[in-house]
């Protein structure tokens, strides 16, 4: 319900109503603050993010990525490489970051290769990814990682080669792009927590007050712990610790007895996440059909189904809640299978298990049904439809994604969906992106993509608001401006209910408040 006037105590909301009733509360030392217009918001969660593994990146990488800055061609790549490598010393590593599929927007239709690298630094070594899947490295990048004509392709991964000359071209394909991360220099830990900081704080500036952060090792977690300490945390975080690929193992989390919701209302513990196939710009999702004009590849699973049943029912047993990455239809049946199997053992009900990326391809009725049944929440990722959603139609066919991202299919039959964003690597954190683009579904390339799935403002407002909150056990201080929860207030120039819904993105966040004090003013 819309109300004039609200006031806080402490960190929580006391009381909502009309302006003269609210007004007769304030004391002498009572800090008034006049919206001039605006419209205040419960603050946003944002459900699935790499901050603090990512935030140093955004600090500290030579930033190419056509989503963030203008760069519409290799020339243009080119010269940020340059004007970085001209302020380096001689022979310091330039490392940058593009967007995934980046080649398929920009003028040239291609990434740069070592030889463009080369020409515009030759003589730093350069390192260059292009999403998760994609880094690309000049001469003296690949002379530092030892790669030549010779150098066989490492396990899951693929080193590319001129068919003429059979020379390396500088482009590493997955598990190979290690070679270069493990020679070019590492951030330190008093980097990761600035960045950390940082991050947090562009979350502010969207008027995110939470996120759940995926993290993959202890210095992280560390960070987060001194950083609150240091009184330097202005958004909160919800740690989902990444157990298998990662260097946290479940059993140092079920050995401390750890279980979710551990911590306070600033930092804590909200479940383990894991992965069982790969991304899908990579063709790396694993579906039960093979990829359009690749007719042997199905994609990966990382982790197999008995490893992944065992995972599940230990942490479902120590009352950790799961987060489970399943991009493809089949990742999906197996971590259905794993879900029904722990809590056919175990029978509980408020266990609010997660699929991660579910609801953004491939929601097939008979997945729907399965979901539904075991209450389990899908958590899909609608900035990949606006940011890449036409280049990922183009590299795995229509027949796969006619369906794409059905958040009204899902909502009618019962699913639960949070949004989350998958940021910062790729696009920012920025839920208004995400309720303009499920409310509107336009998209970034110009298209309304299937229209028939667009959902309301208030459902979209829910997956970031309400639900989100839920979904990370905290209904009870968070998602909606109540007297008792916690004064976390974003406040936007309009009202995002009297504009047209794609115009939600474009709204100022003019101020943004946690625990009722006043963390960003624009
Ligand atoms: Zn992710």
């Amino acid at each position: 319900m819309p109300c004039e006037a609200l006031a806080s105590s402490g960190s929580r909301i006391v009381a909502t109503g009309n302006f003269a009733d609210v007004r007769r509360l304030a004391g002498p030392d009572t800090q008034m603050i006049d919206l001039k217009g605006g419209t205040a918001i419960p603050g946003l969660t944002d459900t699935h993010v790499h901050l603090s593994e990512k935030g140093t990146a955004e600090m500290e990488l030579v930033d190419c990525r056509d989503f963030y800055v203008d760069v519409h061609s290799v020339a243009d790549i080119l010269q940020r490489l340059a004007n970085a490598a001209a302020s380096a010393p001689k022979g310091s590593w330039i490392v940058a970051h593009g967007s995934p599929m980046q080649d398929f927007r920009i003028d040239d239709h291609r990434f740069p290769d070592r030889h463009d690298l080369d020409r515009a630094v030759p003589d730093n070594p350069v390192s260059i990814s292009f999403g998760a899947h994609v880094t690309i490295g000049n001469t003296p990048a690949l002379a530092a990682g030892k790669i030549s004509r010779d150098t066989p392709d490492p396990a899951g991964g693929h080193i590319k080669h001129d068919p003429q000359t059979g020379e390396p071209t500088g482009e590493l394909h997955e598990r190979a792009q290690l070679i270069l991360r493990k020679v070019a220099p590492e951030f330190n830990y008093l980097q990761l927590k600035d960045g950390i900081v940082f991050a947090l704080n562009q979350c502010l500036q969207r008027g995110v007050t939470t996120v759940h952060d995926i993290v993959r090792y202890a210095e992280p977690v560390r960070a987060y712990q001194e950083i609150y300490k240091e009184g330097r945390m202005h958004a909160r975080v919800s740690i989902l610790p990444r157990v298998i690929e990662s260097m946290i193992e479940t059993k140092s989390l079920t050995d401390l007895g750890l279980i979710t919701g551990f911590g306070n209302e600033w930092l804590r513990i909200g479940g383990v996440k894991m992965s069982i196939d790969g991304g899908i710009t990579g063709r790396n999702a694993c579906f039960h059909e093979p990829y359009e004009n690749d007719e042997h590849n199905h994609g990966i699973i990382r982790i197999q189904q008995d490893e992944l049943n065992h995972t599940v029912q230990v942490c479902h047993d120590a009352g950790l809640r799961c987060c489970v990455h399943a991009i493809g239809d089949k990742a999906f049946d197996m971590a259905l299978d794993a879900y029904e199997n722990a809590i056919e053992h175990s029978p509980r009900k408020d266990h609010r298990h997660r699929i991660e990326h579910m609801g953004n391809w491939l929601a097939t009725p008979k997945l729907i049904q399965r979901m539904v049944r075991s209450g389990i929440v899908a958590i899909p990722n609608i900035a990949f439809a606006y940011y890449i959603g036409d280049a990922i139609l183009d590299c795995v066919g229509e027949r796969r994604l006619t369906k794409a991202f059905p958040f009204h299919t899902l909502l009618k039959n019962g699913v639960i969906i949070a949004g989350g964003s998958d940021s910062p690597g790729y696009w920012p954190v920025d839920p208004l992106r995400d309720i303009a683009t499920a409310a509107s579904r336009k998209m970034r390339w110009g298209e309304v993509w299937i229209p028939e799935e667009r959902i309301s403002v208030s459902e979209a407002f829910a997956m970031h608001t309400t639900t989100a909150s839920w979904v990370g056990f905290e209904e009870n201080d968070k998602g909606t401006l109540e007297v008792g929860k916690l004064a976390d207030i974003a406040v936007l120039a309009e009202d995002p209910f009297a504009v047209a819904p794609e115009k939600i993105r474009e709204l100022k966040v003019e101020m943004t408040l946690v625990g009722g004090e006043v963390k960003y003013q624009a």
